[in-house]
């Protein structure tokens, strides 16, 4: 393919590392998928924009990826080329008093934030403490834990969309459950973190892992959560209560700790696992007729419901 040589030429001439025909079930948390024909690494800013200018010209399907740890990929792989985002991290203090101001890049590990302002003595993100996730895939998620948002740390978000490149001051109404609205991809943002005791954090960190380990399997190999919850009630209990439980497609599992997790047992394929999803959502929606939706993102599937 023409098109593909192009941008080898174009990702050797700017001396950006990228992998042929790399398998991508590492690069996820569930450890499935197949390969894609190309996988990019930016480790800079103005490599990572100068990449998404020359595939959007081109009109080069491509994906990004962060933590690769709410996302399921097809078996098939994806006839396009993946942005891993991994590379690009760092931590920039903005300032510092009763609120710690940082600004970090969007493939910093948000355990790396968090450990950031530890040191320093200031609190945010522990409700996310132990999740695999980078900055940009928990701002483009929303992601959440006890009560608290991604959202209520962010303050400014640098964004790249068809050739521009732009600043949005964080406000509420860009933000949903697990959902931040605006399009495009993330390329930093500036977060403010509360001054908070040390001893402070470190019993919350504690408190919080505890209750991960005890209700969530978080030593396997899962995306997290399966569905969103809808209004009225939590979708694992939803998917408990059908009796789903343990319940098995190839090998792909729910979990028996948290029925809104699937575990890959080894070797499962994304196929079993689509299958296990539109089983429960088929069993919750016939006992309650309340309709589950994903909260996973899918990378070369097309999800029907
Ligand atoms: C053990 C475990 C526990 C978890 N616990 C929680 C939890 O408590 N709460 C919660 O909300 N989630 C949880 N998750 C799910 C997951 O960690 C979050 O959804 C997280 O925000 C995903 O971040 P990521 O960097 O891994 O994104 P990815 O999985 O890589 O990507 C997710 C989506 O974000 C997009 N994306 C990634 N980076 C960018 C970017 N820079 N710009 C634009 N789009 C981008 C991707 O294209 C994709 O659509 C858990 C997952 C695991 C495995």
């Amino acid at each position: 393919m023409k098109w593909l040589k192009d941008l080898d030429s174009f990702l050797e001439d700017r001396g950006i590392f990228y992998l042929r025909e790399e398998t991508l079930a590492p690069h996820t948390t569930i450890k499935i998928g197949g390969r894609a024909l190309r996988t990019l690494y930016p480790a800079r800013e103005d490599e990572l924009i100068s990449l998404l200018t020359y595939l959007e010209s081109k009109e080069i399907p491509w994906y990004v990826v962060g933590g690769g740890s709410n996302l399921l990929v097809s078996d098939e792989g994806y006839q396009g080329v993946v942005i891993m985002l991994k590379n690009l991290r760092g931590i920039e203090e903005l300032s510092c008093g009763e609120q710690l101001r940082v600004k970090a890049l969007s493939g910093t590990k948000i355990n790396e934030i968090l450990r950031f302002c530890y040191h320093k003595g200031y609190s945010g993100f522990e409700f996310l403490a132990g999740v695999p996730a980078t900055l940009g895939g928990a701002i483009r998620m929303n992601a959440g834990a006890f009560g608290k948002s991604t959202s209520f740390l962010v303050r400014k978000i640098k964004l790249y969309r068809e050739g521009r490149v732009w600043e949005r001051e964080s406000k509420e109404e860009m933000w949903s459950y697990r959902s931040f609205k605006e399009e495009g991809v993330i390329l930093s943002a500036e977060l403010e973190f509360p001054k908070q005791e040390r001893e402070v954090i470190s019993a919350q960190l504690k408190e919080i892992w505890e209750k991960r380990r005890l209700t969530q399997p978080v030593s396997e190999r899962t995306f997290g959560s399966v569905f969103k919850n809808p209004p009225c009630c939590y979708a694992g209990a939803l998917i408990e209560q059908v009796e789903l439980k343990g319940y098995k497609i190839g090998k792909a599992k729910i979990s028996e700790k948290h029925a809104n997790f699937i575990v890959n047992e080894g070797g499962a394929r994304a196929k079993e696992v689509i299958e296990l999803m539109q089983f429960a959502q088929k069993k919750v929606w016939e006992t309650f007729r309340i309709y589950l939706e994903p909260e996973v993102k899918f990378l070369g599937i097309t999800y029907e419901a």
